[in-house]
């Protein structure tokens, strides 16, 4: 199948369609808990990441507090969100920076997020989008995957999934293309079996299977 500007309309109406109002699973209630919650999803799921942050911020919420806590007892409190130790390294050094630099706020740039510890592009994406509410597609494993699978976007690496998307998606529509394509990939384009036989792309992708 070719996969034409109109058929990655069709993809993309069909993934609103079917995605509507779709929103992050990370439960959080401000920039900074969003902050933490993403740095603590990598290759963790987001619900363990949610039972931890609702543990943790109950004693530490802020950067400030988080600095009191110290390395030994933030490893202890992210323990389950798997490569904690590095994780706890890194998040002190970004609170660090935070209480320094930005007074303890996170700041509302994307170049400033990605210079802190533990935040690549993707991480800096989320915040942009889903705190601060600009336009950005954060390309995730299920992204990446997902827009390769539909050849709505081909790259060898996120970044050029990322740039691909801006190109195709109208911008008003990044950050809820984002969650689309992550709620595809969770339910239905999984990594190792994509149900394919209950695709509701099944017509526009021109990676099917059979099942
Ligand atoms: S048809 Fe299969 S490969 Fe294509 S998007 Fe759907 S689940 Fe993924």
């Amino acid at each position: 199948m070719r996969v034409t500007k109109k058929i990655k309309e069709e993809q993309l109406a069909i993934l609103e369609e079917t995605y509507r109002g779709a929103k992050p699973e990370l439960v959080f209630s401000n920039a900074f808990e969003l902050l933490i919650a993403v740095i603590l999803s990598a290759q963790c799921t987001d619900k363990r990441v949610n039972v931890t942050t609702a543990r943790l911020f109950q004693k530490a919420a802020t950067p400030e507090a988080i600095l009191e806590m110290g390395l030994a007892q933030l490893e202890e409190e992210i323990r389950d969100c798997g490569l904690f130790r590095n994780k706890a390294k890194n998040i002190l050094a970004a609170c660090r920076i935070l209480c320094e630099k930005y007074g303890g706020q996170v700041p509302d740039s994307f170049a400033d997020l990605e210079s802190l510890p533990g935040v690549g592009r993707k991480t800096a994406n989320v915040v942009m989008s889903v705190a601060f509410h600009h336009p950005a597609i954060a390309v995730d494993t299920h992204v990446f995957r997902i827009s390769n699978r539909l050849k709505l976007a081909v790259g060898t690496t996120p970044l050029e999934v990322e740039k691909e998307l801006q190109r195709v998606i109208p911008r008003e529509k990044w950050s809820d293309a984002h969650h689309w394509l992550i709620w595809h990939g969770r339910k239905i384009c999984k990594a190792r079996k994509p149900l394919c036989g209950t695709c509701p792309l099944a017509d526009v992708c021109p990676s099917v299977m059979a099942e």
